[in-house]
């Protein structure tokens, strides 16, 4: 029966969120309840209320604001039974709350959902890759990782620093393409008219509700809070006029799931390997040893998703010998059978080593 399908209504949930978020960027609207609201949103939201009514508890398909707050807790904290485990995607949160974009599980579960669509993360790639276009081939893959590992190492940066940047590394070709990749300082991260930076990732530190626990406010990097639960105060930025953040799509794109690849290239390093940070215009999120071995980074919340994207396709992973596909440390402390899913589910036809960023960098050092 269709309608009381918790798949079904899942994937419709994440194909409807991936296609809201892509509408309302496009239009530079905002989210409402109307006939603009995409169809599948619409058919998602009429399934969730069958789930609810089928249990008796309150509709939380009846509101796309209800529906989209409970979207940024994994399914099995909607309250909702036939959402907990053993439901395949129990663990998935489909929208990342603090830059209300869709989450890579929620993308992933929108193309399980059906026909292709566009990935913000897709964009932002090709926004980089046409940047990287424009100087001679030789240089093309040099240019590519230094615009990225520099989003990467500095998610807030005075515009000074920036600059210097583009001079130095020759890169004044791109600096139009490296400009739109950060926005001003936005005003809600100030304190008393001054930022924080974050002592982990060297983003910033957004005030907390929560002012008693969190004085110095926490950090909206998912990564950054699940690597590391307690807040680090950085430096004082006394003139954020002077700086700018990396937008939310590079945030969640390239600088949260750049924390672990940077910890892992430096690590390699530090060890006297011969490490790269995105080979070939990011082939691979690390390699060692030219097209030797391979590291690619995940950081999906759901192993069954992972592991449905990896099945489909490696894309360019392919091309390395020897291929480790890394996930953060604290997946195992969430759910220790992650790595064990992971093997279980994968159906792909290249052989790949599961393991965690730590055990990734034992490994080759
Ligand atoms: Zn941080």
């Amino acid at each position: 029966m269709t309608e009381l399908n918790p798949n079904v209504t899942a994937l419709l949930l994440a194909r409807g969120f991936a296609e809201l978020h892509d509408r309302v960027n496009a239009d530079g609207g905002v989210v409402r309840q109307d006939a603009g609201m995409p169809p599948r949103l619409r058919r998602g939201l009429a399934l969730l209320s069958g789930l609810c009514l089928a249990e008796g508890i309150e509709d939380l398909g009846a509101s796309v604001h209800v529906a989209m707050d409970r979207a940024c807790e994994p399914f099995s904290d909607w309250g909702i039974a036939a959402f907990r485990a053993p439901f395949s995607y129990a663990d998935v949160a489909l929208v990342d709350r603090e830059p209300g974009i869709p989450t890579p599980d929620c993308r992933e579960l929108a193309l399980l959902g059906g026909s292709e669509m566009a990935a913000q993360e897709d964009i932002h790639h090709t926004a980089l890759r046409a940047t990287v276009q424009a100087f001679p081939g030789r240089q093309r893959d040099r240019v590519y990782t230094a615009i990225r590992e520099f989003i990467v190492r500095h998610p807030a940066v005075a515009y000074a620093d920036r600059e210097r940047f583009v001079v130095e590394g020759g890169l004044v070709a791109a600096a139009r393409a490296i400009a739109s990749f950060y926005r001003p300082v936005p005003a809600g991260t100030l304190f008393d008219g001054a930022a924080k930076l974050c002592g982990h990732c060297g983003s910033l530190l957004w005030p907390d509700r929560d002012q008693v626990a969190y004085p110095d406010g926490r950090c909206r990097i998912r990564q950054c809070r699940l690597a590391y639960p307690h807040p680090a105060c950085g430096a004082d930025i006394t003139s954020p006029a002077e700086w700018q953040l990396a937008t939310a799509a590079a945030m969640a794109y390239w600088v949260g799931p750049g924390l672990d690849e940077i910890r892992i290239h430096d690590a390699l390093r530090a060890a006297g390997r011969d490490s790269v940070l995105y080979p070939q215009s990011d082939a691979a999120d690390v390699g060692v040893d030219g097209s030797e071995i391979g590291i690619d980074v995940k950081a999906y919340a759901s192993p069954v998703v992972l592991a449905a994207k990896l099945t489909r396709s490696i894309g360019r992973f392919a091309l390395f010998r020897r291929r480790i596909l890394a996930v953060p440390d604290d997946k195992l402390r969430l759910n220790p059978r992650y790595l064990e899913q992971l093997r279980d589910v994968y159906r792909g036809e290249h052989r790949l080593e599961f393991m965690t960023a730590s055990q990734a960098i034992r490994a080759l050092t």
